[in-house]
């Protein structure tokens, strides 16, 4: 007989079923369908022993102290400042666009005053900002939003950015310095040993039993429990009873090269050239010392396992029936990318998975993350 059953042992299922088991005392029986635990973020030695993510590259960066604390309890960190480079008009150059951006591209000698000038010289100011392309057409104008934003979103997405709501790309700064840092979060690391060994130790709990590749509806009749934490597709919990929900999808292809090192940064972003959108060397982000390199190239793809929720009103007005559904089914907590259909980083699911334990313990939010 189990307290909890969690369903999906990616980010948000590890975070509660550590809380349940070693706050509350509670038996949790922990499932996921994939082989293995970590959800989106496992990462795992690949056949020539480099680190990669199997679901493409997963940075960490937050800037919640208790969501760091939190994780800190599992793993030790290795400092790391996310980069990124743009392949536009045949050359590298910084992304986020930054001072060196700039003057890399049109052969100017900008200072950051006079680079701000620039940008309101060429912004186009939009009465509201509704959707990505407002966002950065009012910033930085038509042709650097042609060159930059564009051809990557339409790719990403399969979808216009004048299709997208504002939030997909209000995630992506201009500044006017030279900055080159992907994100400025006040906490920026990646798990010392990987995210999977962080993931064993929060799971690594008498109180908390594993089973692997099974579906939660293999085992939901034949096993006894109280509650339910779900962190799968929300719309799937509920047979798709309004229709899917819909998701983007990518298709990874790893290549490993017999050199220790090829790329300048941990990612470069194809915006215009190629149908991959990007490319990034793990060895980057993870600091492994090794005489071989390993990449992944991304294909976006509408059809696969459910990655990216796609930001547009009309699918958040179909999660919001599903929403009610949950909200009058009781005993089962959602919880998750997937089971509250939100576009969320991997900082953002471990605050809602606290802040759900805290709810469910009755505890105040600052008193969850306890030992
Ligand atoms: C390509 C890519 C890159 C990303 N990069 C970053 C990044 O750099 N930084 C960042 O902060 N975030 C990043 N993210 C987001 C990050 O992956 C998520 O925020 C986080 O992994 C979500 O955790 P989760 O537990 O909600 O969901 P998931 O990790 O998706 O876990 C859900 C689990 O539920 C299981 N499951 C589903 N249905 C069932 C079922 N019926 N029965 C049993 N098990 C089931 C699944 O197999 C899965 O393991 C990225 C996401 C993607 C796709």
């Amino acid at each position: 007989m189990f307290d909890y059953l969690v369903v999906g042992a990616g980010f948000a299922g590890c975070t509660l079923a550590e809380r349940l088991a070693a706050a509350l005392d509670k038996k949790v029986l922990l499932v996921d369908k994939r082989p293995h635990i970590g959800g989106n973020a496992y990462d795992h030695h690949d056949e020539h022993g480099v680190l990669v993510h199997k679901y493409g590259p997963h940075i960490f960066h937050t800037n919640s102290r208790d969501v760091y604390t939190y994780l800190s309890r599992f793993t030790d960190w290795y400092p790391y400042q996310h980069r990124v480079q743009a392949y536009v008009d045949g050359r590298l150059v910084p992304i986020p666009i930054n001072l060196d951006t700039i003057n890399a591209l049109y052969g100017t000698s900008f200072t950051a005053f006079e680079l701000a000038g620039f940008f309101k010289s060429v912004a186009q100011p939009r009465e509201s900002i509704r959707t990505s392309e407002d966002v950065i057409v009012s910033q930085v104008g038509q042709e650097l939003y042609e060159k930059f934003f564009r051809g990557y979103t339409r790719k990403q997405w399969g979808l216009d950015p004048s299709e997208l709501d504002a939030a997909v790309t209000a995630r992506v700064p201009v500044r006017t310095n030279r900055d080159d840092r992907y994100f400025t979060d006040a906490y920026q690391a990646m798990p010392l040993r990987g995210y999977t060994a962080m993931f064993a130790r929060m799971v690594a709990h008498k109180n908390i039993k594993i089973l692997l590749n099974t579906d939660y509806h293999e085992i939901e009749n034949s096993v006894l429990y109280d509650e339910v934490i779900f962190t799968g597709p929300i719309d799937e919990y509920f047979d798709y009873r309004f229709g899917k929900l819909p998701y983007r999808s990518l298709q990874f292809t790893f290549e490993t090269l017999n050199t220790a090192q090829v790329q300048p940064v941990a990612v470069i972003n194809y915006p215009n050239d190629n149908l991959y959108t990007r490319v990034t060397e793990f060895k980057h982000l993870t600091g492994q010392e090794h005489a071989k390199t390993t990449r992944v190239y991304e294909y976006p793809q509408a059809e696969g396992d459910p990655y990216y929720p796609i930001p547009r009103e009309e699918n958040a007005a179909l999660y919001r029936r599903y929403q009610a559904l949950a909200d009058a089914t009781p005993g089962v907590h959602f919880v998750g990318r997937l089971g509250t259909y939100k576009y969320y980083n991997m900082d953002q699911v471990v605050a809602q998975a606290l802040t759900l334990f805290a709810r469910i313990a009755g505890m105040r939010r600052a008193e969850c993350v306890g030992a």
